[in-house]
């Protein structure tokens, strides 16, 4: 496992989820580095990303493309929904996803678990766009373990939204199918799961299983996909799923007008946006749907 910075550049780790490739970007300076319980946390400031955040040396989010992730994580999720009220967020540490779900006219209460507390701290510092979300009164914040949390929470929320890091070290247990039951048990009726999936570019096999985990207890289940240039291919999805049996992801049910988008600031999420992110080549069809 190596992760390089040298010359006036970091290069991701060196690592099995992504083998043979390393994402590497100019530095103009290193802005913080420390070992938490939990992980390896940097800041960089880059010369053409903006401000990362790099967990076990993995990026996380930079200030140039996180609003592709943070909107599509958040909208389709939400928007997938009737009416979602109350809405937990796993994960999330830099508070991006915090902000978009709280900008929803129809959620009122947001709940977010996330495991390390000093991603939050250091994201309000260095990070203050994402970590705007922490501050809007409807958030409130829990440090702990999601996977924890979710065993002692039932029939309590509409829609859950995992914002984790990748499956190695604290967030791996945050892909495995028990943690699909458990979420199914603390979702309202009716209810929608939406998870940071991994692309299929990286790793088919392994999408293909975390998906199938996620049928295991949702009837209704789906992958949703966005462009972000700093993570692994430039690539990432969402799986998501539904209690619904006869759910239909591609329409979303809150529709936002063209004042509504500006006026919530977003730069990705339309409804055109949602439909399309669940087109998906063929080949990538075939293998998702196979036995
Ligand atoms: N959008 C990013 C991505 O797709 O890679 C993820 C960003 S966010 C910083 C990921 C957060 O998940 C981190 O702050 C990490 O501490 C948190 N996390 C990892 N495992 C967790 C767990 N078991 N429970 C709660 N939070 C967890």
């Amino acid at each position: 496992m190596v992760e390089a910075i040298s010359n006036g550049w970091f290069s991701e780790i060196q690592n099995d989820l992504w083998p043979g490739q390393a994402f590497s970007l100019k530095i103009k300076q290193v802005v913080h580095e420390e070992k938490s319980k939990y992980q390896d946390i940097k800041v960089i400031e880059t010369a053409t990303f903006g401000t990362c955040l790099i967990l076990d040396g993995i990026i996380q989010c930079t200030t140039r493309d996180e609003f592709s992730y943070q909107e599509m994580i958040s909208f389709i999720s939400l928007n997938s929904h009737p009416n979602p009220r109350k809405v937990l967020i796993v994960g999330g540490g830099d508070g991006g996803v915090a902000r978009e779900v709280a900008k929803h006219p129809l959620v009122e209460e947001v709940h977010q678990v996330e495991i390390d507390e000093r991603v939050v701290e250091l994201s309000k510092k260095f990070l203050p766009n994402m970590a705007t979300g922490f501050q809007n009164p409807k958030v409130k914040l829990t440090i702990g373990d999601g996977f924890a949390y979710m065993k002692k929470h039932v029939n309590e929320f509409d829609v859950i939204i995992t914002d984790s890091s990748d499956p190695v070290g604290p967030a791996q247990t945050l892909f495995e199918e028990s943690y699909y039951g458990l979420m199914k048990n603390a979702l309202r009726p009716g209810g929608i799961v939406g998870s940071q999936g991994g692309s299929y570019w990286v790793d088919c096999d392994y999408l293909k299983k975390t998906m199938d985990g996620c049928r295991k207890h949702f009837p209704t289940v789906s992958y949703a996909h966005t462009n972000t240039p700093s993570y692994p291919c430039g690539h990432i999805g969402f799986v998501i799923g539904s209690l619904d049996k006869n759910k239909n992801f591609k329409t979303p049910l809150t529709n936002f007008s063209e004042a509504e988008l500006n006026d919530m600031n977003l730069k990705y999420y339309s409804r055109d946006m949602h439909s399309a992110a669940f087109a998906l080549p063929r080949w990538v069809e075939a293998k998702l749907s196979s036995n």
